[in-house]
């Protein structure tokens, strides 16, 4: 399990994402279409600031071949970190430079916090005593055809012990090509 991060994620500042790092999120979301896509955002431990998107590979459509029983949902509904990729994450959480965002595509169906995305952020169903895995905000991309219509950045409300929407960022087509 990671260590405590040391400030609270509820009181960390909203991370700015630059049109640069939402592009290469966008980009990453429509070369993955129809299937979800996956990755992180990286930044110094220090601050607020994100900086660094790192795609990651969405497992979701190998575990289904292997499992379908316990993997009932492909790629296009879901997604799924590798053994590589999480324990990039987990490593990351002690580092000067950790995971500060896990970002995920949606296909044609907007950005909303889905309750698979509530079961893959707990790592088990919701229940009153359930915690998040890892202390990170999450992003969604609303990934349609020939666009990425935006995205919304959710966190963790400790209060409320649910995940509540912070910000939301413009689609693809509000950056220059
Ligand atoms: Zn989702």
């Amino acid at each position: 399990m990671p260590s405590e991060p040391a400030v609270a994620p509820a009181l960390t500042p909203v991370p700015t994402l630059t049109a640069t790092l939402l592009t290469a999120m966008y980009t990453h979301a429509q070369s993955t279409y129809p299937e979800e896509c996956c990755g992180f955002l990286f930044g110094p431990h220090e601050s607020p600031v994100v900086d660094t998107v790192q795609p990651c590979v969405n497992e979701q459509n190998r575990y289904h071949a292997l499992d379908p029983e316990r993997f009932p949902r492909t790629a296009r509904t879901a997604y799924y970190l590798g053994g590589k990729d999480l324990r990039l994450l987990m490593q990351s959480m002690t580092s000067p430079r950790p995971v500060k965002i896990i970002y995920h595509s949606h296909i044609d169906v907007g950005a909303y916090f889905s309750a698979e995305d509530i079961r893959a952020a707990l790592g088990r169903e919701p229940d009153a005593t359930a915690e998040p895995l890892y202390p990170v905000d999450y992003l969604v991309i609303d990934a349609q055809g020939d666009h990425v219509a935006g995205a919304k950045l959710f966190r963790w409300d400790a209060q409320q012990h649910a995940f509540a929407q912070i910000a939301t960022y413009p689609g693809s087509a509000a950056f220059p090509a």
